[in-house]
Formats: C-alpha cells, sequence, structure tokens
C-alpha cells in the first residue's frame, strides 16, 4: 500500500482588532516543501506535532506553504490570499487523503472575521465530505460554528502558558490518520459562552486547571476521544466573541454532550474569578532598586506584541527614566525611524534620538541620549524553550541605545520577547540585568524561569485588560462588560455519512 499522504500548511497568526498596524508579508516567516518539513520535525510545534503523527504512521506530509507571523494588526488581505490560493491548489492537484492544518484561529484581515473557516470551509468545498479534515489551534482561537461544520476534528492547546503545540498537533494528525484508518468517526458536542477571561486565565491555576483535569480524566478514561477549552483572545471586535467548549465522542455523543455541558455551567459559574489582578508597576520597580536574588522579568500587560499590541509603549520606560540611568535594565520599543537614526550614527556614536508612543499613546515618545552598542538587521535566533523549543526566528534591523546602565533596544519591527534568545540574538545578556522588560503576560514566564523571577505588571495600553477602555462595538455584548443572563445550549456536528 502506499503511503498515505497529509496536506498540511497553512497560515497562523493572531490579531489583534485595535492595533492600526496591519501585518504584511514581510512580517511571516514563510517555510514551504521539504525544507517546512525538514525544519519541523521534532519541534515543538503544531507542524512538527502533524509530522511526529504521520511519521508514526508511515505517512507523508506534503506542505504547500506555512505562513507564521507573531501577533499584531490584522493580516494583510493578499497575504492570506496567497496562502489560502496555494494551499487549494494543492487540494485540487494532489491526492491527498486527508488534511491537518497548523493554525492559530485568531486571526483577522480587514475584511474577514474568521479567514482560518474561510480556509476550511474552501478546502471541503474542494475535498467533498470524505476526505478527513482537521486542524490544531492555539487556545486563544475564536472558533466559529461555520468552522466546526466543515472540519472534522478541530484540538486546541490545552496549556497557557502554551508548552503542548506539537502536542497538539499530534492530537489533530493522530485523528486524521484514525479517521482513514476507520478507527474514529468523531461526533462533536459544543457550546459557546459569550464572556472574556481577563487574567485569572493560566491552566496551571484555578479555576482553569480543574476544568482541563474532568476534560483530561474523560479523554483517559476514553469516554470521549478529545476535548479542548477555547479562551478567545480577548482584542477580537469579531461577532461571537467567546469561550467555546468541545468534546469529541467516537461515534457515540452523550458522554461528550454531558462533559461540554458540565464544563460550559463550571466555566460560567466562575466568570467572576477569571477576571485577574496584576501588581503595580513602581511596587515591581521599588523591589528591583532594592536589589533581588534575580532578575525581575516584567510582562509589559498593557503592549504585550505576543496579543496583538504595536510593542512602541513607554510606560514602563518613562518609569524606568524617573529612577536614574544607574539600574541594569532592558526596555524594548518598536520604532522603524529611530533604527534607521541609530544605524546612520553607527556603532559607538553617541546619538539624541526620540522613539516610541507612535501608536501605544498612553505615554509620550522619549528622546534620549546614548551610545549605540549594537546595531544590524537579520539576526537569527533560536528559542530556547521550553515554549517552543527550536523554533527559528529572524530580527529585522535593529539597535541597542544605552545611556548608564539602562538598554534600549529598538527594533522596526514588533516582538514578544517571550524567548531570552531574542535579546541575546542582538547582543544583549538578560540575566546580567536587574530588570528586563518583554511584551508578553504569560508565555515568557515558561522561557526566562531559568535566569529571573517573572512578573506581569498592570500597565494600561491596547492588551490591558481593563475592556472597558477598549473600543469594543461588534462583539458585545459579553461579560464582564455588559450584564446577561445566558442559558448555554450544547450543540452537536456530525461527519455525514
Ligand atoms: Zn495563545
Amino acid at each position: 500500500m502506499a503511503a498515505r499522504r497529509i496536506l498540511a500548511g497553512g497560515i497562523a497568526q493572531e490579531s489583534h482588532s485595535f492595533n492600526p498596524v496591519l501585518t504584511g508579508r514581510d512580517s511571516f516567516t514563510i517555510t514551504g516543501g521539504a525544507d517546512a518539513v525538514a525544519r519541523a520535525r521534532g519541534t515543538n510545534s503544531t507542524l512538527g506535532g502533524i509530522i511526529a503523527a504521520a511519521d508514526a504512521a508511515g505517512a507523508e506530509v506534503t506542505v504547500p506553504l506555512l505562513f507564521r507571523a507573531q501577533s499584531g494588526g490584522p493580516v494583510e488581505d493578499a497575504v492570506f490570499e496567497e496562502v489560502k490560493d496555494a494551499m487549494l491548489d494543492a487540494a485540487r492537484s494532489g491526492d491527498f487523503d486527508a488534511i491537518a492544518l497548523p493554525l492559530h484561529g485568531g486571526m483577522l484581515t480587514p475584511t474577514l472575521a474568521d479567514p482560518e473557516g474561510v480556509l476550511v470551509q474552501e478546502l471541503r468545498a474542494i475535498v467533498g465530505p470524505k476526505v478527513p479534515i482537521t486542524a490544531a489551534f492555539d487556545l486563544h482561537a475564536h472558533v466559529t460554528a461555520e468552522l466546526l461544520e466543515a472540519c472534522d476534528l478541530l484540538a486546541g492547546y490545552l496549556t497557557n502558558p502554551h508548552a503542548d503545540q506539537g502536542e497538539t498537533g499530534r492530537r489533530a494528525g493522530a485523528a486524521a490518520l484514525a479517521m482513514l484508518d476507520g478507527t474514529l468517526d468523531p461526533v462533536l458536542a459544543w457550546s459557546h459562552l459569550p464572556m472574556l477571561t481577563l487574567g485569572n486565565d493560566r491552566t496551571d491555576e484555578e479555576p482553569l486547571q480543574g476544568l482541563h483535569a474532568r476534560a483530561r480524566a474523560a479523554v483517559e478514561a476514553g469516554q470521549v476521544h478529545d476535548a479542548s477549552i477555547f479562551n478567545a483572545q480577548q482584542f477580537l471586535d469579531v461577532a461571537g466573541l467567546g469561550q467555546v467548549v468541545m468534546a469529541y465522542g467516537n461515534r457515540r455523543s452523550a458522554a461528550a454532550e454531558a462533559l461540554v455541558a458540565e464544563l460550559t455551567a463550571s466555566l460560567w459559574q466562575a466568570r467572576a474569578s477569571l477576571i485577574g489582578a496584576y501588581p503595580s508597576l513602581e511596587s515591581c520597580l521599588d523591589r528591583a532598586v532594592a536589589g533581588t536574588d534575580r532578575p525581575l522579568i516584567l510582562g509589559d500587560q498593557g503592549d504585550r506584541v505576543a496579543a496583538g499590541a504595536p510593542g512602541d509603549s513607554t510606560v514602563i520606560l518613562h518609569a524606568l527614566l524617573a529612577r536614574g540611568p544607574g539600574l541594569p535594565a532592558i526596555v524594548p520599543i518598536t520604532d522603524a525611524e529611530a533604527v534607521v537614526a541609530c544605524r546612520a550614527a553607527g556603532l559607538g556614536a553617541t546619538v539624541t534620538v526620540t522613539f516610541g508612543g507612535r501608536f501605544s499613546r498612553m505615554a509620550p515618545p522619549v528622546t534620549m541620549t546614548g551610545e549605540v552598542i549594537a546595531e544590524g538587521a537579520g539576526a537569527s535566533l533560536v528559542y530556547a524553550g521550553p515554549a517552543e523549543a527550536g523554533q527559528r526566528a529572524t530580527v529585522g534591523p535593529y539597535a541597542v541605545l544605552r545611556a548608564g546602565d539602562l538598554k534600549v533596544v529598538l527594533t522596526a519591527f514588533p516582538y514578544s520577547y517571550i524567548d531570552p534568545e531574542y535579546y541575546r540574538a542582538m547582543g544583549v545578556e538578560p540575566a546580567e540585568q536587574r530588570v528586563v522588560v518583554t511584551r508578553s503576560g504569560y508565555h515568557f514566564t515558561l522561557n526566562y524561569a531559568a535566569i529571573g523571577e517573572c512578573i506581569t505588571v498592570d500597565t494600561p495600553g491596547m492588551s490591558s485588560y481593563r475592556v472597558a477602555e477598549l473600543p469594543f462595538t461588534v462583539a458585545r455584548p459579553f461579560y464582564p462588560l455588559d450584564d446577561l443572563d445566558i442559558t448555554p445550549q450544547v450543540r452537536l456536528r456530525r461527519r455525514p455519512a
């Protein structure tokens, strides 16, 4: 028997409705063909997991194109169309046995609120109802009824901070192969809740920890085949924004329906406790000035590139400058023009530049005189992990400006800095600082745990959880902005006979 062939690929990015900077083609890491498979094999990524499932079953994975970018503003329509066209062409021309897609699920384009749903629906229209289509999504996906109708099995990350990207891809890949084998006939039970999780939403803490434990127990006991709990990215101003709870039975639906009903009721009941509180910036800087055993790694809650914000907030930088230049610290700021100015002055030059605060308007731009201690373009790095260990990334044009012991890392494009290797790629060692700022609220806590104390600080901005300050229109009503009286419904979806 010829090896079974799985079509994989697509586009993965998490969008932020209120970030006015569209994400263009040059923000993406683009791979395809045998190179994409070789790069992903063995990594803790969704494609890596799909490949692992295929390798274990002697199946082949074909990747026409894979675009991956960090979070940011909505993705330009032409970029999505390019990837979609490549996937549809492959589906039309190749004799694939199944499709397994490593996506994010929380992307937007200026014209589409659910591009992943469009991709899956158009693939379904080409391959017909019998070819298994599965997908691996981030836990923060915006999951729609249209997507679920067209997809035979959707697997979501079960961890936040995310550590199970590879395992999620493996679930999606293995499910597609099991459907081909005839050992799996997934029946979906799912529900939607119009509410957001706002801070108390780590899966290794209550209340989500207990919900995931119940879902996992049902899977391990064989009552359901797979289960996911999606906590939507909070900055998507789209219809139907909220939580999606789902479970797949194998041929039978009763246990999946019961599990989804129970988890949905618990999630709704826990809604107030899913709203968190963060320590103040000043209390953290007080500690850093007084001296701590290890560097304080501060997640800038209000300007998290990891959540799609622009990465140019000067809130923390202003607070550090107010404390004087003697505290060894690193602050990243996105500002393409300042990078050009520093690089033009050259390594070792002393320059006065104004930067930041262009899109993040909570604090004004900073004017600073300092020495250019590093500059370049195209610095490459490999995530040390554990989150996304082995993942490659490239930093575009950058310059590092130093005033006293304060280093400002200026980049032309935004980065989340969820791995310390970002700073090392630009010649700055985070372990030698007293304060390191990242543009992430959760994921950095895994990858910096070995070098410092990780704290997400309560700062204002586009990705702050003070959602009443954000211009939501389409997504409302939702809890906690609106007072809702709801009765969650469990819906079913079966594969066509
Ligand atoms: Zn996520």
